[in-house]
């Protein structure tokens, strides 16, 4: 990872009811310097105050996978807020889309157990029953630490996701579902672009209050689960999800965020503004050069009106399995909310008339084994 450098600062300063979002160069070595920036920059009070951190924790992966927040990160958002006098201090997320006994192993696999220094809580083993958009279903369950919470702090990571094109501030909150509530969602949605919508609809069952990206590492390619990772060295923060992930967006490469389907739901819902002229940038936004969009991000790149057919198309994408990597765990089959995976000569093979495109088979594969074709 490259040092921490003190990079020139870019204040444009366009009125102080404007989202502001924080760019800030950083290592894991020294994150703490530009998350104690953050804290600065958005105050939060919290003493006295049950607090909720949400890392993004997809499944059990290695921290240097990229696949889930690092550590390095949590740690220092932790030693700040115990700095901070909290009532309560929980971290916790609902990995997977199927199991509920993952939970405690998803977080110590990936180091984040031993950042949370204390802190870290099952979350999904107690959760309450909140109204839903009757469109896919009434009532969803939503893990109690979240709803109790006076302050939740979501840390979100940088990486593409091949049905959102990106992973960011929106798309960590569906993770305060508990258990296989999130593959029947992929289901009940039925196709990518109304998985966009649904996306901001759980959301908006409990907007957090902060937002910090580990961008350090970040994933590009196939996300959410690629082995394709770029040195960032980036730290991004914000109190509006809208025009943080508006941020991330045009990071990697996309011109106009309004092609990005959760982001222009979410701007349509009032949920923020991804505009550059409705927001304070703190810091230097430069897209990445040569950033990878997911394969369904290609029509982001110039003529990237498309997108849109090309997300919700249901003809164009379907996973298939690399001989080379996949060891035959059946994990894939096992979480498929439409059950459309079989072994057919110890490879799993998709039936493409069952496949609703939620790629949660290639999230949740250990191998990386999952492709996207
Ligand atoms: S989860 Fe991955 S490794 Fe396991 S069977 Fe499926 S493709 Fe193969
Ligand atoms: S095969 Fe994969 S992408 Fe298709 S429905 Fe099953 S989990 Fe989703």
């Amino acid at each position: 990872m490259g040092a921490c450098s003190n990079a020139r600062i870019n204040i444009s300063m366009k009125g102080s009811r404007m989202s502001r979002v924080m760019i800030q160069p950083a290592d894991y070595q020294t994150c703490q310097e530009a998350v104690d920036k953050a804290f600065e920059l958005f105050p939060l009070d919290i003493q006295g105050k049950k607090v909720l951190v949400k890392p993004n924790v997809l499944r059990t992966a290695k921290a240097e996978e990229a696949i889930t927040t690092h550590p390095a990160v949590l740690r220092a958002v932790i030693e700040r807020l115990e700095s901070m006098n909290p009532s309560e201090l929980v971290v916790g997320d609902n990995p997977g889309v199927f199991t509920y006994g993952a939970n405690e192993k998803a977080f110590s696999d990936t180091g984040l157990t031993e950042a949370s220094q204390g802190h870290y809580r099952n979350i999904g083993a107690e959760s309450r029953e909140v109204p839903f958009n009757p469109e896919y279903c009434d009532t969803l369950s939503v893990s109690a630490a979240v709803l109790d919470a006076d302050v939740v702090i979501s840390l979100p990571k940088f990486k593409t996701h091949g049905l959102t094109v990106l992973s960011g501030a929106i798309k960590n909150s569906f993770g305060i579902l508990p258990g296989a509530q999130k593959a029947q969602l992929h289901k009940l949605a039925g196709d990518p672009g109304r998985f966009n919508d649904l996306l901001v609809d759980v959301f908006r069952l409990r907007v957090p209050d902060f937002y910090i990206v580990d961008g350090i590492v970040g994933m590009e390619g196939n996300g959410p689960a690629s082995t394709e990772l770029r040195d960032l060295n980036l730290i991004l923060a914000s109190d509006n999800a809208v025009a943080l992930d508006g941020v991330i967006a045009r990071l990697m490469g996309v011109d106009d965020p309004s092609q990005v389907r959760f982001l222009a739901t979410a701007q349509k819902a009032g949920l923020g503004e991804f505009s550059q002229q409705a927001m304070e940038i703190i810091g230097e936004l430069k897209p990445i050069q040569g950033f990878k969009l997911p394969p369904a991000g290609g029509p982001f790149r110039p003529g990237g009106e498309k997108i849109r057919e090309f997300m919700e198309s249901r003809t164009l994408l379907r996973p298939q399995a690399d001989p080379d990597k996949c060891t035959g765990c059946g994990a894939c089959i096992d979480q498929c909310p439409a059950s459309a995976l079989a072994f057919d000569e110890e490879l799993p093979k998709v039936d493409p008339d069952k496949c609703i495109v939620c790629f949660c088979c290639q999230e949740m594969c250990p191998e990386q084994a999952m492709q996207l074709v």
